[in-house]
């Protein structure tokens, strides 16, 4: 692999103590995924291959995309420059006048892009996509700059990016994969081994700052350049899906691991560590609900007359092919919660007579929903997320609309839910509910250049009743001031509860 030349840092490139990398520089499937710990040398991989398909291969060229057009300035200069000025079989194709986001080579193009300008990726037309760093992009300039590559014969794809949550960007691109990971042979008993799977137990401390990575079998230690890359899925042959943990990178040793383990767990910082260090998706229980939890909170005794017994009645609408629609109504110190899928707005009109309010995403179909508005006004408002508005929902009679942070709104509802406030019916659509609340997580984002983060609750699969559950508790906020604080009543009996409310 002698024409690789040279890295960025100026020494010539070697699989010494990178045995890893040979199988993916070697590699020419059309869509291949790298989910990856930082500092294993993929991107220096994505740089070469792009460099040189533009060479030999590509027409049109390479579109490689990042999170933020600071990202693509920084990479411009300090990664691919000086892999391009190293390399003279590189850089006598370049044409040296080109700027920072654009690089002809040979009759080729490499455009550097940052998902943060609409403009940025739209009009170019290119032959591979590499996306750098998937898991902070906006997706949906991401799935845009995808379609540009239909034009192309090759339609190549490479995602990299270090993991965050579980089931989202390049962890959901990677469970689609083959899913290679790379074991390693112990040289003592033969046994292979994924020292991902068995972490922590893989670090054995034979004594103080003596740490080993070790067989899971014979608990001796193994060789980090003994190894092979085997698909756990090799029947899914369409994509391509790499797997990186520092645990057998060359530059980081087990001591330092343990310690870094360590350090993390002891400031609840387990997520960097996972996501960074092992190269795994990872989700805080306080983050994402699971199915369990969530069908644990049915009751037999939920009312057979849930539309009919007393209180007032909160329904909250999400819009997509179907209508997914949450009730609510409080009853002593738990929300009865009832959802139900409607196929269109003809029927609902048999619900409207029983309920006092009711929430309804505007979007995508704003004209059904204004119309539903309008023939129950006062009762229906449409939802607009806004993130200008703070600490409070803005209700507006005239336009028929209320606006709210979508952050703090869904905070909200997810509390109620991970605090077992609320009770569901034993129904078939109570488990879609709970998988649906599954579907959600929260994600922070961290911009690099305002050092401003945000918490976004983020999509892992269909997730309708959850925003419908957020819309019915929009509706019904004004009776859950109390209930928010956690500070009533909620150890009392539900069956006693629901006998009262029958009476
Ligand atoms: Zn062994």
């Amino acid at each position: 692999m002698e024409e690789f030349g040279f890295t960025e840092a100026g020494e010539k490139f070697s699989f010494v103590g990178r045995e890893y990398l040979l199988q993916p520089y070697a590699d020419e499937h059309p869509y291949q995924v790298h989910k990856k710990c930082t500092q294993v040398g993929i991107t220096t991989k994505a740089i070469f291959s792009a460099l040189f398909s533009c060479i030999n291969l590509y027409p049109k060229g390479v579109l490689y995309l990042f999170p933020t057009e600071k990202d693509v300035r920084d990479f411009s200069r300090t990664r691919v420059n000086p892999i391009i000025n190293y390399n003279p079989e590189i850089s006598q194709w370049v044409n040296d006048a080109d700027t920072m986001g654009l690089k002809q080579i040979k009759k080729s193009f490499l455009y550097l892009r940052g998902t943060k300008s609409r403009s940025g990726a739209k009009s170019i037309p290119a032959d591979k996509l590499i996306a750098d760093e998937l898991d902070e992009m906006d997706l949906f300039i991401y799935e845009m700059a995808r379609k540009r590559l239909s034009d192309s014969t090759f339609k190549h794809i490479e995602l990299l990016s270090n993991p965050s949550l579980p089931d989202f960007a390049i962890d959901k691109e990677f469970q689609a994969s083959d899913q290679q990971h790379y074991l390693l042979k112990c040289p003592h008993c033969g046994q292979y081994n994924d020292v991902n799977e068995t972490f922590p137990d893989c670090l054995v401390e034979r004594a103080k700052d003596d740490v080993i990575l070790a067989c899971f079998k014979c608990r001796k230690e193994l060789d980090k350049s003994n190894g092979k890359w085997v698909a756990k899925y090799p029947s899914n042959k369409d994509v391509r899906g790499y797997q990186y943990t520092q645990l057998w990178a060359k530059n980081v040793t087990p001591l330092e691991i343990l310690k870094e383990y360590r350090k993390a767990k002891a400031e609840g910082k387990l997520q960097n560590f996972y996501n960074l260090t092992l190269g795994l998706a990872y989700v805080s229980a306080k983050d994402r609900l699971t199915v369990e939890q969530v069908l644990s909170l049915r009751d037999e005794e939920f009312p057979e007359n849930f539309f009919q017994i007393d209180g007032n009645l909160y329904m909250g609408i999400d819009q997509g092919k179907d209508l997914h629609i949450v009730f609510k109504k409080r009853c002593k110190g738990k929300i009865l919660t009832y959802p139900v899928v409607e196929v269109d707005f003809k029927e609902l009109d048999k619900y409207m007579k029983y309920v006092t309010r009711c929430v309804i995403d505007a979007l995508p179909e704003t004209r059904n929903a204004k119309a539903f508005a309008e023939r129950f006004a006062g009762i229906v408002y449409l939802n607009y997320y806004n993130e200008h508005q703070k600490d409070s929902y803005k209700w507006d009679d005239e336009r028929m609309i209320v606006q709210e942070n979508r952050t703090e709104s869904m905070d909200a509802s997810h509390c109620l839910i991970n605090e077992g406030d609320i009770v569901l019916p034993f129904s078939d659509s109570a488990i879609e509910y709970a998988q649906h609340c599954h579907n959600t997580a929260k994600k922070l984002y961290e911009d690099e250049e305002t050092g401003s983060k945000r918490y976004v609750w983020v999509k892992l699969g269909p997730d309708h009743y959850r925003h419908a559950d957020n819309y019915a508790n929009i509706a019904m906020s004004e009776e859950l001031s109390d209930i928010n604080n956690h500070s009533e009543d909620i150890g009392e009996d539900l069956n006693e509860k629901f006998a009262k409310e029958e009476d």
